[in-house]
This record gives structure tokens, sequence and C-alpha cells, in this order.
């Protein structure tokens, strides 16, 4: 990651979270952080309290009003959900639970327990009301997860708090999830230089170098959360349609985008369907492109017209469309 004088970091989301200035301005990015702290208190699963939680308590008995945020996300969530049902799920809670992968006492679930948590993932099941912002999980046990598509919402937000405060050019970084705002001035064509991780290596090594200019790129990899029982490798995205563990040529997906949001949402659905089918889909919309890394250690680059890659692992063969 390079290149911007003023770093400023914490921990929160269960991640780093780090911006990189290239002026120094307290009051910008103290408004930042307290915002993520407020959205992270409103969104996450992982802690007993939540307006998320709150929804997820109430499911089977009643509807809870939440903040307009909040509804606003599920909302769009859902439409994802309904609209790319093979591949994403914002009812996948009962599943991310009784796996935990990436926490303590993972462990590959019994079939009948899996097919159980199943019958509780229907998107259809949650019931929004627009004029009231209510949401209803209409059985009980059912579990609202945002894990996929927070990070990006939060990474927007994020670069209109940093636009309000006349700050035009730096690095969001929310681990694995990254605004590059406005032109680098290091780089003589202004591009940001944004390290994409090699899968597994253990000393963060690099298997390239994207760059791009006022770009989100977002990556969803299964090298991230997993864990090892006789000798496969479970990680943390869900075939919603088995309950197990995406099984695919790939190890990770990148999406560049002009939003962050629509970039945390098809890096999963990306991932999902696989090399194929999201060139297909990416050659019919421009403005997005991707970059794959594939198991078979060959690197795809699609639509690499909104950023430049280039490679710096000799494991690695780039494949252009
Ligand atoms: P990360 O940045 O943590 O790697 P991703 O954007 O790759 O996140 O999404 C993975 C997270 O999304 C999981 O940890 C889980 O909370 C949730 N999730 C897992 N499978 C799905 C799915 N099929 N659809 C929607 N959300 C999912
Ligand atoms: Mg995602």
């Amino acid at each position: 990651m390079v290149n911007a004088n003023y770093e400023y970091t914490q921990h929160l989301m269960g991640t780093t979270v780090s911006l990189m200035l290239l002026e120094p301005n307290e009051t910008a990015v103290q408004s930042v952080f307290e915002t993520i702290k407020i959205l992270e208190y409103k969104l996450t699963v992982n802690r007993p309290l939540s307006e998320v939680m709150s929804i997820n308590l109430a499911a089977g008995q009643h509807p809870v009003t939440v903040s307009r945020p909040v509804f606003s996300l599920i909302e769009q969530a859902q439409k994802v959900s309904l609209h790319f049902n093979s591949c994403f799920n914002l009812a996948i809670g009962p599943l991310v639970k009784l796996w935990k992968i990436g926490f303590q006492g993972d462990q590959v679930p019994s079939v009948k327990l899996i097919k159980q948590q199943l019958l509780l993932t229907d998107p259809k099941n949650i019931e929004l009301d627009a004029n009231k912002h209510t949401v209803f999980l209409k059985k009980t046990g059912m579990e609202i997860d945002l894990g996929a598509i927070a990070k990006g919402y939060i990474a927007d937000v994020i670069k209109s708090i940093l636009l309000q405060y006349q700050v035009y050019k730096g690095i969001i970084n929310l681990g694995g999830n990254v605004f590059a705002l406005g032109s680098s001035l290091t780089d003589d064509n202004g591009y940001w230089h944004i390290g994409l991780r090699k899968p597994f290596s253990t000393d963060d090594k690099l298997s390239g170098v994207i760059k791009v200019i006022n770009k989100s790129v977002v990556t969803s990899g299964i090298y991230e959360r997993f864990f090892i029982q006789n000798g496969h490798l479970y990680h943390h995205i869900f075939d919603p349609q088995t309950g197990y563990p995406l099984d695919n040529e790939l190890e990770s997906v990148t999406v560049i985008s002009d939003s962050s949001l629509e970039g945390d949402i098809y890096s999963t659905v990306f991932y999902g369907w696989g090399l194929d089918k999201s060139r297909e889909y990416l050659q019919k919309h421009p403005n997005l492109s991707a970059i794959f890394l594939l198991k078979n250690k060959t690197i795809a680059l699609v639509n690499p017209n909104n950023f430049i890659f280039q490679k710096s692992d000799k494991q690695y063969t780039i494949k252009l469309n």
C-alpha cells in the first residue's frame, strides 16, 4: 500500500482500519472514526447488541423499527439477494453462526444441522415496511448478516465524509476493502498503488499491484477466514443453496468500481459465479472491472480499462479477458 504521508489507524470492525491522507486533518479523521463506530454499532452481528441484532432477536415475533441507513442497506441487500439468489443472501446468518468460520470452535457441522439452518435462510421471509422503517423476520431463528457488504457501504460513507471536509485525495483501507480517493501525487500519472495480497502467503507477500484513480478496490478471498479439516479447506463465503462454503476454481476476486458497496456486492457474487459466468456479466457492464486469482495460478483481468495491474509474483501468469 503506497504513499500518502499521514496515516491514521484504529482497530475497528474486527480489522485494522487505516486512513492515509496527503495532509494532516484531525477533524476529518475523528469524524470518520466516530462514524465507523456508530455504523458498526448499528450493523454488527458479532456483538450482543446492534440494530441488526435486535431484528434477529425478534425473529418470528415482531417487526423492529430501525434507523434510515440500516433500513436502506437491508432493503438493498434483500433486492440483491432476490436477484442473485444463487450466490448472495443476506439471510445467510444461521449458517454463518453454525459454521463459526474464523471464530473459535469452527468445524464442519452435521448434514442434519446444515439442512435445518438452510430452511431459515429464505430472503423472501424478510418483511420490510418502507413507511414505518420496520424489518420483520418471519421465522424464529432467522438472522440477517450484512458481513458481505457492510464494509463496502461504510467505505462509501467515509468517502463522502472526507469530501465534506474537502479532503479529495487519500486511501481508505478497511482491511481488504480499499477506496483510493482522487489521484495520487507520487505517481506521474496520478495512480494510487494498491497491493493485492498473495493468497495464503504468511509474510504479507503481494501477487501484484493494482493501479487506480478514484476507484473502490474490494477483494473477497478464500484465504481471509478459513479452517482446514481432513485436508479440505472451508472458507467464509457460503453457497446459499447447499449451506457449504463455495467450492470453485477461485482463490480471490477483486472488483474495481466507483461505489464500494457495489464492489462489495459483486466481489461476493462473482466469487459465487466463478470466472466464466462473471466474465460474461462483466462484458455487459464496462464500468465494473475485476481481477480473478485462480487456484491454477493464473490471473484473469476483465475490463482492464479501469485499472492497471502489475504482477509481482512469479508463480502466477496473467490472462487477459
Ligand atoms: P470479507 O471482507 O469479510 O472477506 P466478504 O465480502 O467476502 O467479506 O463476505 C463474506 C462475509 O459475508 C461472511 O463472513 C459472511 O458474514 C457473509 N456471507 C457469507 N456467505 C455469503 C453469501 N453467500 N451471501 C451473502 N453474505 C455472505
Ligand atoms: Mg463482499
